[in-house]
């Protein structure tokens, strides 16, 4: 009996996976970098799907598209369908085209393969954060934009002032604990529940020639500053972190980021019991800015101790110094008897 052909199915979905050939992380498929090694990826027509790629970029491409998806290039000829379609074979389909011509488009498809025009995809559902080189999605851990290739992390941007942060650091020989700096839009902060994550807010660096650097560090430090007391958590519910700095559990409304202030590295007379103003809002505050006094100045703690004495601050400023002091000599001695 001659079973009656029925329409096949559409072509089901490539596996999402590969490996980098280089580094051997797993990618997914489309990305145009890998985010671990950085290299160029080239997604074929390797299943001879389409039988057709990109004269230009070398990706899979369908005959009936005027432009590459990928690379944006023109690649019309008399193959190319005269009125836009809504999923050629071999590819899915995801929304229609963003600048409305009416071309059915597969995420993560760059540009329109009708009208050749640039989309935009919602990568804000899929990723952790935005790339600050080309503002699409990436993931907090990826090192290298899988769109543009650049660094993911936004580090590259703020470099003058991180290896400042990472000498002084390693100079007062604070414990490295995992932290990761990130340059994202929004403000800079760390979230309680993701304490090794230091986001600095893009701002500060979009206009390079205005970038104040020991602000910068400032800033990092102080962000720092409240990373490494999320990641020690214990330790800012500890007696003797309350008895310095207070209950960090009291409510905090949210605070004006006075980040201006950041630069300074001298004390001030008000308030005596705080070493800056900004301090005396929240015991949370008021570590991250010890913290910085305390890694900016070197953890030197008799200039710490003799410039309290000559601004007449209080008895407690002290005390807040040596609690951070004491707890990292015991981080240290903990580190040594883990070795
Ligand atoms: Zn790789
Ligand atoms: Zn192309
Ligand atoms: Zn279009
Ligand atoms: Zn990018």
């Amino acid at each position: 009996m001659r079973r009656h052909r029925r329409k096949r199915k559409p072509e089901p979905a490539p596996p999402a996976h590969r490996r980098c050939t280089r580094c051997g992380r797993s990618l997914h498929r489309f990305w145009y970098f890998c985010p671990d090694c950085g290299k160029r990826l080239v997604w074929g027509d390797t299943r001879r799907v389409t039988r057709t790629e990109c004269y230009y970029c070398g990706w899979i491409v369908s005959d009936s598209y005027s432009y590459c998806p990928w690379c944006g290039s023109d690649i019309s000829d008399e193959a190319s369908s005269e009125t836009p379609l809504r999923r050629p074979r071999g590819f899915l389909y995801h929304g229609r085209c963003k600048r409305g011509c009416g071309g059915g488009v597969q995420y993560p498809m760059q540009y329109c393969p009708w009208c050749g025009r640039e989309q935009r995809w919602p990568y804000h559902h899929y990723f952790e954060g935005v790339c600050p080189h080309c503002d699409r999605g990436v993931d907090d851990l990826m090192d290298h934009c899988i769109w543009c290739g650049n660094d993911a992390t936004g580090q590259d941007l703020l470099r003058p002032a991180l290896r400042r942060v990472r000498r002084l650091l390693s100079k007062v020989r604070v414990p490295d604990w995992g932290y990761r700096i990130l340059v994202r839009p929004g403000v800079s902060g760390v979230d309680p529940e993701y304490p090794k994550v230091v986001e600095i807010d893009r701002r500060h660096v979009d206009r390079r020639d205005e970038i104040s650097w020991p602000r910068l560090v400032g800033l990092i430090m102080h962000e720092l500053g409240h990373s490494f007391l999320f990641h020690h958590w214990r330790f800012a519910r500890s007696a003797r972190f309350r008895k310095a700095f207070g209950d960090v559990s009291k409510a905090y409304r949210g605070v004006e980021e006075t980040w201006v202030s950041f630069r300074k590295r001298n004390m001030s007379q008000t308030p005596v019991n705080h070493v800056t103003a900004y301090a005396s809002k929240h015991p949370l505050e008021d570590f991250a800015e010890t913290f910085r006094f305390y890694v900016i100045r070197r953890g030197r703690l008799k200039d710490l101790l003799a410039e309290i004495g000559r601004k007449g601050k209080g008895v407690v400023v002290y005390e807040k110094f040596l609690t951070l002091h004491a707890y990292l000599q015991e981080l240290r001695q903990k580190a040594r008897e883990r070795e």
